[in-house]
């Protein structure tokens, strides 16, 4: 069982999400005034009662963000290895029940990926599967990751949680990163959308930080899947849970994402919508809290309110993003709809979003770490 335990406290979960009605102006205007903000200052920014307060935080998230990153926006893109799953989740399109075109790529195809993707300039490269560790787990991974890390100065990767020893394994090939979204901490909403597969198992999923701390894996990328649950109280379980594992693995860095719900194949309606309004007060809140934290938006986003969004707190951002294998060295648009995982609105080229980011006066970054710097 992991250290982390607030998830299973009983009641725990009912007492925070009932808290939010009883936040007052005085503990909102308390919170944007302390310079080291607490779990209770998270609670109050993001509460209905800091709804008036948005463009105070959006001035503090501002300032906090460009003294800590300056003018540099961080880009990055996703490359889909599989779309294979063992899983069933009510809100995705790679689901195993879901009768889509299933397709793994080979070394072949990975190395036609990179060619294609390092033409558009990207260093860091996020590999993406489903969930099947027979067919694509570590005898695939092995091959794969030499391979691909021989293009790009930043590699992370979002698959199924694996072992201590096998992220270990993994760091050796030049694994920099790893996302592990929880999706949700409430275990009987997970329960509620995750019907079949070894993702089932909350707590081995919930213990997958400690087991890349532990790994020494360089960053650590948390996240849940607004919409699934009430978002206030997911938020505030995710800040606990952020802040136990700087307590435990301070070695390792952070970055939170910001997924919301967004249509897939048989995928189910958004039940517990948050709107973009509280989605830009979540991000300065995100930012208030913790001035040193990657906070990353995908292309699931709109241009418009990535644009918005790109000077409040945002840090690292994806583009011109293909949720399919083979989506950029393919140039078949109904292929890539029929395997993608999930439908992104920002479908602008990586030049159209440079350009928008410059003219916000950010700087675009492709490589910020070089690993030489390690030893110096
Ligand atoms: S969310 Fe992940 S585990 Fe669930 S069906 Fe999609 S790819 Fe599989």
């Amino acid at each position: 069982m992991s250290g982390f335990n607030a998830p299973f406290e009983p009641l725990l979960w009912d007492d925070i999400h009932l808290g939010f009605g009883k936040i007052k102006a005085a503990d909102v205007e308390r919170a944007l005034a302390n310079p080291k903000r607490t779990i209770e200052d998270f609670i109050a920014l993001i509460s209905p009662a800091a709804a008036p307060y948005l463009e105070p935080m959006a001035q503090q998230a501002y300032a906090l963000t460009r003294q800590r990153f300056g003018h540099a926006m961080q880009l990055f893109v996703p490359l889909y290895l599989s779309n294979l799953c063992a899983n069933d989740c009510t809100y995705c399109g790679f689901s195993m029940s879901n009768a889509i075109k299933r397709k793994t790529l080979s070394l072949d195809e990975i190395e036609q990926e990179c060619v294609a993707i390092k033409q558009l300039g990207f260093e860091h490269i996020l590999l993406v599967t489903g969930e099947h560790k027979t067919k694509v787990g570590m005898d695939y991974f092995r091959q794969a990751l030499p391979k691909i890390k021989g293009h790009f100065a930043h590699l992370g990767m979002e698959v199924q949680p694996l072992s201590q020893a096998e992220y270990a394994e993994l760091n050796q090939l030049g694994l920099d990163s790893v996302l592990v979204y929880q999706e949700t901490y409430h275990p009987a909403s997970y329960a509620q959308h995750h019907l079949k597969g070894n993702k089932q198992d909350f707590a081995f999923r919930l213990e997958t930080p400690d087991r890349l701390g532990r790994a020494g894996i360089d960053k650590i990328g948390l996240g849940v899947l607004l919409g699934l649950a009430d978002w206030r109280t997911d938020s505030v379980m995710m800040a606990m849970h952020l802040r136990y594992l700087q307590k435990h693995y301070w070695r390792s860095r952070y970055s939170v994402g910001f997924p919301r719900l967004r249509p897939c194949a048989g995928g189910l309606e958004q039940i517990q919508a948050i709107s973009d309004r509280e989605l830009v007060q979540l991000i300065c809140a995100w930012r208030l809290f913790d001035p040193e934290l990657e906070l990353s938006l995908s292309t699931r986003e709109s241009p418009a309110f990535r644009d918005q969004l790109a000077k409040l707190g945002i840090t690292t951002m994806s583009a011109e993003s293909r949720t399919q294998p083979g989506g950029y060295a393919s140039g078949d648009i109904h292929v890539q709809t029929a395997l993608e995982q999930f439908a992104t609105e920002d479908k602008r080229s990586v030049s159209q979003i440079t350009q928008a980011l410059m003219e916000q006066g950010l700087q675009p970054v492709w490589k910020d770490w070089q690993p030489g710097y390690a030893s110096q």
